[in-house]
């Protein structure tokens, strides 16, 4: 029997606010522990929330660019349970009537069509605090509560049970952390938590359209991780059954050492938590203004762009997804192309130079030595001829190193290209001279040697001859 996969997501974003979701305490990652906390998000008898209105309006924006409703009414709720990491024995949350609702996502797995994967609702809650294990930190020994986590504001992203394979998830989860880093809404620092995974996956026969039972993998923070947990829980789900067992509905940790998931906890069920609406918060209203302004603020968005760059700026899609992977990047490219005028030539050098060196060195976009100005004027260097498209190389990675000016480099460095057709017919004449076998070999009728020819002009010229004059002269000689 063939088996189909089905996997919905649960993602937690968490907002890049400065202070947290209903206390004035500090978000900033890494305080020492319990240095950040108050009343309220210590959760003390008769402390009272109060709605940082930041996380209302980056709820709003993450809900508009995955094409959700806004819910003009929506309600927190409490959600009951008992942990060390939260004193209140309950989380604020939203249960009935979440701020967005029924939105979706287009994504592209290579090879394959475009799908819609529906976005069934993103709530807004508090994250917990952190429980400490000596084992695994500084702790001497024991266990201790780090509380400065605690109210931190969190979205919650819940997908529609749409995606059919490791492949899809990843490719959704992308697009969602590519759109809530675009806004500005989230770091989307995976290794911190700021945006982590939970993975809801059960198997069905193919053709059946009756859900397996699902298995819940908690917090899963790499997308390579999230790839590898789905692969070994389909895997694992389908022996199960073909060995006669069942799966059972459970919540399960994925252990990135050894590649498997393992069981942690019975799965509960919404009834569990005892939801209700928290009587210390009134319900959240929103106003059809504020939604409309909402949307006008919104940035261009990346698949806006997209298409913009292979519209207007003719590039290939290819080019055009590479340049969106981040807001930074794609702006990166229109300044450049705004000082350039050439988008394909400005592609090439982000994709390629840019990119390579970026990584070489660890380096953000954002802290590109390389001006797109500076890079528009090295272009510009090729373009009049000044160097030659190998020598634009030699020369961008002196202004990665220096932080001269393309032209103060090529000056200094002698690098102007030689397009004089004297000085490489006297080159090449010497080449010749010295190659009577090849010239020979040449005119007996094997062109390869060409390459040759070219090679030995452009060391004898140390790069700088115009490859195309040299092209023309060479051919021109050797022909006789
Ligand atoms: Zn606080």
């Amino acid at each position: 029997m063939k088996y189909q996969p089905v996997i919905g997501l649960e993602v937690h974003v968490q907002l890049k606010t400065d202070t947290k979701i209903f206390c004035g305490c500090s978000t900033q990652f890494g305080a020492e522990p319990n240095s950040q906390t108050c009343p309220v998000c210590l959760g003390l008898p008769g402390a009272l929330p109060v709605l940082n209105k930041k996380v209302v309006e980056f709820a709003i924006k993450a809900g508009l660019s995955t094409n959700c409703s806004i819910t003009p009414r929506s309600i927190f709720a409490r959600k009951n349970y008992f942990y060390p990491d939260l004193p209140k024995g309950y989380q604020i949350s939203q249960f009935e009537d979440p701020i967005c609702q029924r939105g979706w996502l287009d994504i592209l797995v290579e090879g394959e069509e475009h799908k819609r994967i529906g976005i069934t609702r993103i709530h807004i809650e508090e994250d917990a605090g952190k429980l400490v294990h000596a084992d695994v930190s500084g702790l001497e020994d024991g266990s201790g509560v780090d509380l400065n986590r605690a109210c931190t504001p969190l979205l919650e992203v819940v997908s529609e049970p749409d995606l059919r394979s490791s492949d899809e998830a990843v490719v959704y989860l992308k697009k969602l952390h590519q759109i809530v880093t675009w806004l500005g809404i989230c770091d989307g620092n995976m290794e911190e938590g700021s945006f982590r995974c939970d993975a809801n996956v059960s198997v069905m026969p193919v053709g059946s359209d009756k859900l397996g039972t699902r298995a819940e993998i908690k917090n899963v923070n790499s997308f390579r991780f999230v790839k590898q947990a789905i692969e070994y829980e389909i895997k694992r789900q389908i022996e199960l059954i073909e060995d006669g067992g069942k799966v059972v509905q459970e919540t399960r940790l994925y252990d990135p050492n050894s590649g498997k998931t393992r069981s942690m906890r019975g799965k509960e069920e919404a009834h569990d938590y005892r939801y209700f609406p928290d009587p210390d918060l009134v319900p959240l209203v929103i106003s059809y203004d504020w939604i409309e302004h909402s949307r006008q603020g919104l940035p261009e968005l990346p698949e806006q762009r997209r298409t913009r760059f292979v519209a207007e700026l003719g590039l290939p899609e290819y080019d055009a997804e590479v340049l969106t992977a981040s807001r930074s990047l794609s702006e990166y490219f229109e300044a450049g192309v705004e000082a350039h005028g050439n988008a394909k030539l400005v592609a090439n050098w982000v994709m390629g130079e840019i990119t390579r060196a970026l990584n070489d060195t660890g380096t953000s976009i954002e802290n590109c030595p390389v001006s797109p100005l500076q890079l528009a004027e090295l272009l510009k260097l090729i373009d009049a001829g000044t160097i030659s498209g190998k020598i634009a190389k030699t020369v961008f990675d002196a202004m990665w190193q220096s932080g001269k000016t393309p032209y103060a480099i090529v000056e200094e460095q002698g690098l102007i290209q030689v397009s004089d057709t004297g000085a490489i017919e006297t080159i090449i004449d010497g080449i010749m001279a010295a190659n009577a076998g090849q010239v020979e070999e040449y005119r007996g009728g094997k062109e390869k040697v060409f390459g040759f020819f070219v090679g030995q002009v452009m060391k004898a010229s140390k790069g700088k001859a115009n490859p195309a004059v040299v092209n023309e002269l060479l051919i021109a000689k050797l022909k006789g």
